[in-house]
């Protein structure tokens, strides 16, 4: 059994110690434990209480009632975090999108509603012992992951848990016990009654993950998860570029995720891919910029003629030449590590990056709002306004784009005045 003890922050030990002193059993519970004794950093700190909300309102002078319903309240420590202390709880009903509870009276009941064992194991902040009565501790040691209670029971209870076996097993490197696996299967018909938003947190959750998000990626893949939610994506499973495109998002960094979600999405169709985000709810603005990273075409390589650079900065805007950068960085990475032909080597890429980066510093007319001349002009010229202005003003901007010195009034009225000419007007 492993020999690490979980460390708690002072205001940790103060909060636990505060409670206990107004009467009230408290524990630390759930990721940050779980960490701790995997040995990484451990994020939040979440307490669980026997005091209601109420009563620790009343014992700390800075709270925030973040859930009271749910029993939770945020502390306001002196090191200037804030704590969620719950009350301790159990699932009264459930209806597979999420479990229904109420407050309970012991640590035990409330370790019995958690999902899996290594989430279920708690720890005393200031008499240091565990309660551990699913023995997720030899659970962590042996890398397994297992549910707490009959597996079928709770993932009917609340789908979402199937999800976060997949997610938790690729994260920490565990393996899914079987009886654990073999229950995700028959229920994974389930999964689409969860709501778009609870889905789409759970996809984001694994591809925030510091540890390559493509173990769990491939699990949902594997259990079926991926077929169901994503049928769009298990499509491209079955060919060659999964291992590909799986390689690229965990070369990306997981400060990134939307990054890391438009390399997911890149073999889609740019319509696939944004139907697909609009079914999870992201915004209208995430799903273009998204789906536009996604879809959008190769830069051009750093030898090419650079008025090649500028419509590639004009077609899909100066600001988005970073990210796609490194979306083909990443890609010619992956095809690297994998071995096999790459479009390009990611040396290529950055030459290529550097080079419009170049180009954009340059700071070359690239719309319609940057040309010298607008429709004012236009009308100077004795023309109507209507939809041609629009034409004309496109024709002008692709003129400026092949020559930027075209930018100026003098050469843009007398290019105008062609256009128009051509156009069938009288000027
Ligand atoms: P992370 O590092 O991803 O935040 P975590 O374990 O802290 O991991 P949370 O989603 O923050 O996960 O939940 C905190 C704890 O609450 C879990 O460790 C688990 O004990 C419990 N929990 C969360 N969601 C569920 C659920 N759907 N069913 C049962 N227990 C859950
Ligand atoms: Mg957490």
């Amino acid at each position: 059994m492993t020999r690490l003890k979980p460390v708690a922050p002072p205001a940790v030990r103060w909060i636990t110690r505060t409670l206990e002193e107004g009467g009230f059993e408290t524990w630390t519970v759930g990721g940050a434990v779980r960490d701790a004794l995997l040995g990484l950093p451990s994020g939040d700190w979440d307490l669980a209480t026997r005091a209601t909300p109420a009563r620790m309102q009343r014992l700390f002078r800075r709270t925030v009632p973040i859930g009271v319903e749910h029993g939770t309240v945020g502390i306001l420590a002196r090191d200037g975090t804030m704590y969620e202390v719950t009350t301790f709880r159990r699932d009264v009903e459930t209806d597979g999108r999420h479990a229904v509870v109420s407050f309970a009276d012991t640590i035990e009941e409330d370790l019995a509603r958690r999902d899996f064992t290594i989430n279920a194991v708690a720890w005393h902040a200031t008499r240091e012992v565990f309660r551990d009565p699913y023995e997720g501790r030899s659970d962590l040691e042996t890398r397994r992951l297992r549910t707490v209670g009959a597996p079928a029971d709770r993932f009917r209870e609340d789908y979402l848990r199937i999800l976060r076996a997949l997610r938790f097993a690729g994260r920490f490197g565990l393996t899914i016990e079987e009886g654990t696996w073999e229950a995700i299967g028959p229920l994974l018909p389930g999964l689409p009654g969860l709501s778009a938003e609870r889905i789409r947190e759970e996809l984001l959750k694994v591809l925030g993950q510091d540890r390559m998000p493509s173990t769990a990626l491939d699990l949902y893949a594997e259990s079926g998860a991926l077929a169901v939610l994503y049928p769009e994506l298990d499509a491209v499973r079955a060919g060659p570029a999964w291992k590909h495109v799986l390689a690229a998002v965990d070369r990306l960094p997981p400060s990134r995720p939307y990054l890391r979600l438009a390399a997911l999405l890149r073999p889609l169709a740019q319509s696939e891919a944004a139907a697909l985000l609009v079914r999870l709810r992201l915004s209208n603005v995430l799903t273009d910029e998204i789906a536009h990273r996604a879809g959008a075409v190769p830069l051009p390589d750093a030898d090419a003629p650079e008025v090649e650079v500028r419509r590639w900065l004009a077609r899909h805007g100066p600001a988005r030449l970073g990210p796609v950068a490194r979306l083909e960085l990443a890609r010619a990475r992956a095809h690297a590590d994998l071995g096999g032909q790459p479009d390009r080597s990611p040396k290529a890429v950055v030459a290529a990056w550097r080079r419009a980066r170049a180009v954009r510093r340059s700071r070359p007319p690239l719309t319609v709002g940057d040309l010298v001349i607008g429709g004012t002009e236009l009308k100077r010229l004795g023309l109507r306004p209507g939809p041609h202005f629009g034409r004309i003003l496109d024709g002008l901007l692709g003129r400026v784009l092949e020559e930027p010195e075209l930018n100026r009034p003098e050469a843009l009225l007398a290019e105008a005045r062609r256009l128009a000419r051509e156009a069938g007007a009288d000027v």
